[in-house]
């Protein structure tokens, strides 16, 4: 089937007024980004509470399709086929053909819905949903009509060309990309971190993110990883700036002064710090986590806390009463999965305690932190002076 336009559904819920047009205008743009790479000439534009999608000339349906079912913000993706107006008795062969090439097999109920936005058009509306389902019974006797539950909706609209449909692919749900401002993501190249990151783009929140690596403990492919899973993210999130920092002399310095057991707990304070250095230079309004209750020693309660006590942005945590299979499930679903478990060494295994507190005491983890005074400011400064940036599109 040659489809030449797409409708795309967004639920309403909370944009009335001003809002709706702030959140189809992003729609339009997040649309038009994730169409700009696939092969072919689109026209994206908005039109009585709907948005469209008119494919010109060769386009590839998958890739398209593929691409339109990353946008946060649509509920529905409908394939439409426009036909030229060339009187009824045409439009009931070519939509009956159409359901001949729609449905091999054609043992199921229906029910046509018709819209007339040409006033001029010789049938109303009930009309022209009565002529065409009866044409659509006589062609294919195991069809039978269903008002109520149909299992096939075949929507006619009836303009300039007349618009049939009846397939509706399910969206990605969440509010355009943009609409909600912009978050700082600490993306290592584990499985948590990229579905919390895609969790909070899918309400509407651009994301920046912050990848710490220790070379040369950790390796140029570890580091590749987290590009890589970077750019399965901004399928959904649109482009990331992502800072690349190297945190190999902050580690070793904690190494050198702290108790081995606190190890992690002040790494991941530091590392909280420097991503929200960045988080506040590029008006980033939150951080993110993949942190999950439990998890690890880093992500018990009294871990938790600690870890938060050096934030003043909030830190957004998606997964925080997740099993480990559930964001499993969603790595699974959103393709970061067989990326993120590519085994490559990952800084905050390389430096870890055999037994590290699992209740640490903020009051003590602070202590512990003044040993670090003589340098650590330095060293913060020159790690951030030396983050790497890259751009993932
Ligand atoms: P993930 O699967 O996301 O790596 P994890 O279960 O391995 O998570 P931790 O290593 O305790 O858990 O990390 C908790 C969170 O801290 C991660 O989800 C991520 O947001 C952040 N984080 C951990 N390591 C790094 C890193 N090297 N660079 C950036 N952020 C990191
Ligand atoms: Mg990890």
């Amino acid at each position: 089937m040659r489809f030449h336009t797409f409708l795309l559904k967004y639920g309403e819920i909370g944009i009335k007024g001003k809002n709706r047009y702030l959140f189809e205008d992003a729609l339009v743009r997040q649309v038009r980004r994730a169409l700009r790479e696939v092969e072919g000439e689109f026209c994206v534009y908005k039109k009585q509470a709907r948005i469209y999608v008119d494919c010109e000339g060769e386009y590839d349906y998958e890739e398209t399709v593929d691409k339109l079912k990353k946008v946060f913000g649509l509920v529905g993706i409908c394939p439409v086929v426009r036909l030229a107006e060339n009187g009824f008795e045409e439009l009931k062969k070519e939509v009956v053909a159409y359901m001949d090439e729609m449905y091999a097999d054609k043992n199921f109920t229906f029910k046509v819905e018709s819209r007339r936005s040409k006033k001029t058009y010789p049938k109303n509306s009930m009309e022209i949903s009565r002529d065409l389902g009866e044409a659509i019974l006589e062609a294919f006797p195991k069809i039978r009509v269903d008002v109520h539950h149909p299992d096939v909706l075949v929507n006619i609209e009836v303009r300039d060309e007349v618009y049939v449909y009846s397939q509706i692919i399910p969206g990605a749900g969440g509010m355009p990309v943009g609409t909600n401002g912009k978050a700082m993501l600490l993306l290592s190249g584990g499985i948590d971190s990229p579905v919390a990151g895609y969790m909070v783009a899918k309400r509407g929140v651009g994301l920046e993110a912050t990848y710490f690596h220790a070379p040369p403990y950790t390796s140029e492919r570890a580091k590749q990883k987290v590009v890589d899973l970077a750019k399965k993210v901004a399928q959904y999130s649109g482009p990331i700036k992502l800072h690349v920092v190297n945190f190999t002399d902050i580690q070793l310095y904690i190494y050198d002064r702290c108790p081995h057991d606190e190890l992690t707990i002040i790494m991941r304070r530091y590392m909280m710090r420097i991503a929200e250095h960045f988080a506040k230079e590029d008006a980033c309004l939150g951080l993110i986590t993949g942190e999950s209750i439990g998890q690890v020693a880093s992500q018990t309660m009294q871990s938790l806390a600690a870890t938060n006590d050096v934030c003043t942005l909030p830190v957004y945590r998606p997964l925080i009463g997740f099993d480990k299979q559930e964001i499993v499930d969603v790595a699974e679903r959103i393709d970061t999965y067989e990326t993120s478990i590519q085994p490559f060494e990952d800084c905050c295994t390389i430096f870890v305690a055999k037994h590290p507190v699992t209740k640490p005491s903020i009051e003590v983890i602070r202590r512990s932190e003044e040993r670090l005074s003589e340098k650590i400011d330095s060293l913060f400064a020159e790690a951030v002076r030396t983050a790497e940036v890259i751009e993932i599109k």
